[in-house]
């Protein structure tokens, strides 16, 4: 179900194929597992494996490595479709896209030779590690640090914290403290590609140093996994910093920040899709439920609701439009990548606790799939920047392109 029939008329053949292909699959594959993975907290394995299959985990990597080579805009689309069905299946794929966005744009040759064409089948899965324990919002005060060693390898320690696929990824793309003495601090610090042992909590030989505690219990945004990681005299080649030692030692902050650009549109289009979700169970139950005599939907108050919900799901999906859309045209977007997850993510949040009261008492029952949604939204409020820190984003940009 859609909200108006243009709704899909922004697309092209391609784009309208790979969607109803990703919608069917949610439809059949998806939405009927997804409450059962929820209530156990487990990790829905039968259906990575599907995605696996359906090539989702390679989308944007080029054909060359053997992925689907396809742009922003259409990931962005399936990830609406995915999130449609359950935001813990997009978010696999979304720090695994983050780990293979940062190699297509930054990593050395070998560095893609190695890691792309496993990434691409879904072989191995990426995480993506800034937070830490005592911060998220202010990346530059990290203090998980890398020391070189005699013998030319790195020695890390530290501990990161809320690393969504921390458990079963075989590659942690890690940003770390490379040069306490840097001012300001961002230019002291590095993108590490840390490989690790899947589904392991205690690393051993080459991945020594390297412990995964249990995982995250949460509000919502279940199944998939959240980690700390702890890194204890953890070694690892110079080989290994993104880009190569000579290019990318103490470029980290910069190269992670272009890609939490892309990471922002990713929990937009998540944002999207939980609306969109949200709205079809929300307008489904209002023409069946009756109250004073008639079907909920035909009280105005209801009517209205949906109106705004409509109205919000369609302008939150144009707005990750425009934010793909300039960064497939090569156009730096920090403005509206922000405007889209802060939209978006509200949005997803707005429109999920609408239809939430729309179903009354029942949807705060666990026999109704909008209990779950109402759960896993918040989420979006909080991921790859809070609301408050993209509008302090929003704001700076405003102003410098609006000097007087
Ligand atoms: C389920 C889940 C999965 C996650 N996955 C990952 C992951 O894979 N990788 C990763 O690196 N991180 C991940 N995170 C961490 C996430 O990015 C951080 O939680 C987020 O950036 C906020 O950081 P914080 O929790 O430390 O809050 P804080 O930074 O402590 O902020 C607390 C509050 O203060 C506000 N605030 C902070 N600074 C300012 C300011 N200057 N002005 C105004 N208000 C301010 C914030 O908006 C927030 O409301 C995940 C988090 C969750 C919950």
């Amino acid at each position: 179900m859609t909200t108006t029939a243009t709704h899909f008329l922004d697309k092209t053949d391609e784009q309208q194929a790979i969607t109803e292909m990703v919608r069917q699959f949610v439809d059949e594959q998806v939405l009927p597992v997804a409450e059962k993975h929820d209530h156990e907290d487990s990790f829905p394995d039968e259906v990575v494996e599907q995605m696996n299959e359906l090539g989702l985990f390679g989308v944007t990597i080029p054909e060359e490595y053997g992925g689907m080579g396809l742009d922003l805009t259409t990931y962005a689309m399936i990830v609406e479709e995915l999130s449609r069905g359950w935001i813990s299946v997009a978010g696999i794929v979304n720090t695994h896209f983050i780990g293979s966005y940062l190699l297509m744009k930054f990593g050395s040759d070998e560095q893609k030779d190695k890691y792309l064409p496993r990434m691409a089948t879904g072989e191995i899965r990426a995480a993506f590690s800034m937070s830490e324990p005592e911060l998220g919002s202010d990346v530059q005060a990290i203090k998980t640090a890398a020391t070189k060693t005699a013998d030319g390898d790195y020695e890390i320690n530290g501990q990161k914290m809320w690393v969504t696929n921390g458990l079963r990824s075989a590659l942690v793309f890690l940003l770390v403290k490379t040069d306490p003495e840097a001012s300001p601090p961002f230019k002291g610090m590095t993108c590490f590609i840390t490989e690790k042992e899947p589904g392991a909590h205690e690393n051993t030989g080459d991945y020594a140093g390297l412990t995964v505690p249990p995982q995250l219990k949460k509000m919502g945004y279940k199944g998939v996994e959240s980690t700390e990681l702890v890194y204890d005299g953890y070694r690892c080649p110079a080989e290994n910093i993104l880009g190569g030692e000579e290019v990318g030692l103490n470029t980290g902050f910069i190269q992670m920040m272009d890609a939490l650009e892309v990471g922002r549109v990713n929990v937009a289009a998540r944002g999207v899709g939980i609306a969109q979700r949200a709205f079809e169970l929300g307008i489904k139950y209002a023409q069946e439920r009756k109250t004073f005599g008639k079907p909920i939907a035909q009280h105005q108050a209801i009517q209205f609701k949906l109106a705004d919900m409509g109205t919000k799901l369609e302008a939150a999906h144009l707005r990750v439009l425009k934010a793909t859309r300039l960064k497939d045209a090569g156009v730096r977007s920090e403005v509206e990548a922000g405007m889209a997850k802060l939209f978006a993510s509200e949005v997803g949040k707005e429109v999920v606790e609408d239809a939430f009261r729309i179903h009354g008492g029942y949807g705060y029952s666990k026999e109704y799939e909008i209990e779950r949604l109402y759960r896993d939204a918040p989420l979006l409020l909080i991921g790859e920047g809070t609301s408050e820190i993209q509008r302090m984003v929003i704001g700076r940009k405003l102003i410098e392109k609006h000097k007087i």
